[in-house]
């Protein structure tokens, strides 16, 4: 072999090293949850930048929604509760409009107000007895998202009643999910995932160029999957009571409120929703919990291109009209290839 054949030869396999496609992954906790950030792209300096920037939005976000920061626009709303309106970015007042959209499409069953339960119903382990009926009748009285009085003309928005409070926790993954992949797109990153533990968002595909491969947990046992769907650009988002849950008297109680009673939903273990955007499927996920199996699944039926599927309390699978899963003989997931993608919620 002459020398200059192997110049030529290791130059080809550098530029076609260079043009190839890689997956890069980065995984963190933000928003008090596990992410995984997934670029696919040759230039593995875009890549990383990218991922970085779907952080700093993230961060950003949480700063502006979380109930928690004494210091954000959220807490200013909830501290003036009954007071006065307060004025926020309309950012945020754009998400409440949204949120308050969702209540409106499921008959209340989703309600961002659902938050003055939250110091009855905590899910830290701190709860040790169930609260009075006198306790749980005070909180759910102010559960209302009819009064969260929005003022377009100066963003403002004004909880009508003292007591009330509002929380993102069953869209604001969602949101930051579909915000991250805008900039990573904008930024010139053709295909990857968000993974805000369990509300999933991809678009364009893996590096080998086939679709991604999503695998749906079994809410009974997370090391195995109950099937997988290939998907393009989608959200695939999963609301369980496996993850976050108190058990009281040997009763398990999900995190997730029914707006109408002020207690914790019973009779779903786990549902997905399928749907291009990741803030409307993790609001829905958590509003069919509280409708149900029947309702939730009459709802999903009625929306065009929005699929679901659910396991119930007895273990049984439901599925919306149109929505085909795929099956593997053997569901475990150490035996599927390693472009799985689990879906199922993550302890941090
Ligand atoms: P996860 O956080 O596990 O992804 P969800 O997306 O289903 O779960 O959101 C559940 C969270 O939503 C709860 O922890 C609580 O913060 C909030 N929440 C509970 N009940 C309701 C409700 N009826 N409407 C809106 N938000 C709710
Ligand atoms: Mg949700």
């Amino acid at each position: 072999m002459n020398k200059s054949f192997i110049i030529l030869l290791l130059l080809f396999t550098s530029l076609s090293s260079q043009a190839q496609n890689q997956a890069h992954k980065k995984v963190l906790k933000l928003m008090g949850s596990r992410f995984e950030i997934t670029a696919v792209s040759d230039d593995e300096a875009l890549a990383w930048e990218s991922i970085n920037a779907c952080i700093e939005e993230v961060t950003r976000i949480e700063k502006v929604i979380s109930s928690w920061d004494e210091n954000s626009q959220t807490s200013k709303i909830n501290r003036d509760a009954g007071i006065a309106p307060v004025v926020v970015d309309k950012e945020l007042f754009d998400l409440i409009a949204r949120a308050k959209k969702i209540s409106d499409l499921t008959n209340g069953a989703f309600d961002i107000s659902y938050a003055s339960v939250d110091k009855i119903w905590k899910f830290d382990g701190s709860v040790k007895d169930l609260p009075t009926a006198e306790e749980v009748a005070q909180s759910v009285s102010k559960i209302n998202y009819q009064n969260i009085i929005l003022n377009y003309d100066d963003h403002s928005v004004f909880l009508k009643e003292a007591g009330m409070k509002i929380g993102f926790g069953a869209i604001g993954k969602g949101y930051a999910a579909n915000r991250g992949r805008e900039i990573m797109r904008s930024m010139g990153i053709k295909s990857g995932i968000v993974n805000a533990s369990g509300d999933l968002l991809t678009w364009g595909k893996e590096a080998d160029g086939s679709d991604w491969t999503i695998g749906i947990a079994d809410p009974k046992n997370k090391t195995h999957v109950l099937g997988w769907l290939n998907v393009g650009e989608m959200a695939v988002v999963t609301s369980g009571n496996y993850e976050k849950f108190i058990d009281i008297n040997g009763k398990r109680y999900s995190h997730i409120i029914d707006p109408r009673t002020g207690y914790p939903v019973q009779g779903l273990k786990s549902v997905t929703i399928i749907c291009p955007n990741a803030e409307l499927s993790d609001a829905l996920a958590t509003s069919v919990f509280v409708l149900g199996k029947e309702k939730g699944l009459a709802l999903i039926n009625q929306l065009k291109g929005i699929e679901c599927f659910l396991v119930d309390d007895h273990d049984e699978l439901s599925y919306s009209n149109n929505l085909k899963l795929n099956y593997y003989k053997n569901n475990t997931v150490a035996e599927q290839d390693t472009t799985l993608y689990n879906v199922g919620h993550e302890k941090n």
